[in-house]
């Protein structure tokens, strides 16, 4: 196990059966229908990858990015869209993909902005999702895993940039963030 990796949370062969969960949902509920698939850069980029090639509807394939402003540490719910889509979403069906949702002020930021593009339907799909920090109510329709309230690493989560490229997801050791 890599060094600065306290314990792991969810192993490879985890993640891929919760994708797999997750995209046979969402196969049945889009049947027939063609989806803008946004994923939430950057974090969720391997979940999107592992979860998008599962899709078997028509599939469109969008980024967008999004940074809180001024300090980082405090969720303020004002943001600063850094990447936008350059797909045409109007009339069409959106499924957001994010890798966490801790406050829900990204996601319900970005959605309330998708709404503004007069889309047929936004949905939310998040790998993990921590509710008991929720500070914003904010449907989310599919749901990988529910964690506690702990900062995780890999599989494209990153503590400073770093980690993403772990192919778990797991806990980093408190000298990590003290350092
Ligand atoms: P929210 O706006 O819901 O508070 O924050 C969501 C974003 O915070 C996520 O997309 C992610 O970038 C970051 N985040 C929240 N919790 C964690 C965590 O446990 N680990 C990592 N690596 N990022 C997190
Ligand atoms: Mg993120």
């Amino acid at each position: 196990m890599e060094q600065a990796i306290e314990s792991v949370l969810f192993s490879e062969e985890q993640l891929s059966q919760i994708t797999g969960r997750l995209a046979e949902a969402i196969n049945a509920a889009y049947a027939g229908r063609t989806v803008v698939v946004v994923g939430v850069l950057k974090g969720s980029f391997i979940f999107l990858a592992d979860l998008f090639r599962r899709l078997t509807m028509p599939c469109e394939l969008d980024f967008m990015a999004a940074s809180s402003y001024g300090n980082q540490t405090t969720s303020t719910g004002f943001l600063n869209i850094t990447k936008d889509l350059t797909a045409d979403i109007a009339g069409k069906d959106v499924l957001l993909v994010e890798d966490i949702v801790d406050t829900g002020n990204t996601l319900s930021y970005i959605k309330e902005y998708l709404l503004t593009k007069g889309p047929e339907s936004v949905r939310i799909c998040t790998l993990f999702d921590k509710p008991s920090r929720r500070k914003k109510s904010i449907t989310v329709e599919y749901v990988g895993a529910e964690i506690e309230d702990l900062f995780i690493v890999g599989y494209g989560l990153d503590f400073a940039e770093h980690y993403r490229n772990l192919p778990y997801v797991g806990i980093l050791k408190p000298e990590i963030y003290q350092s």
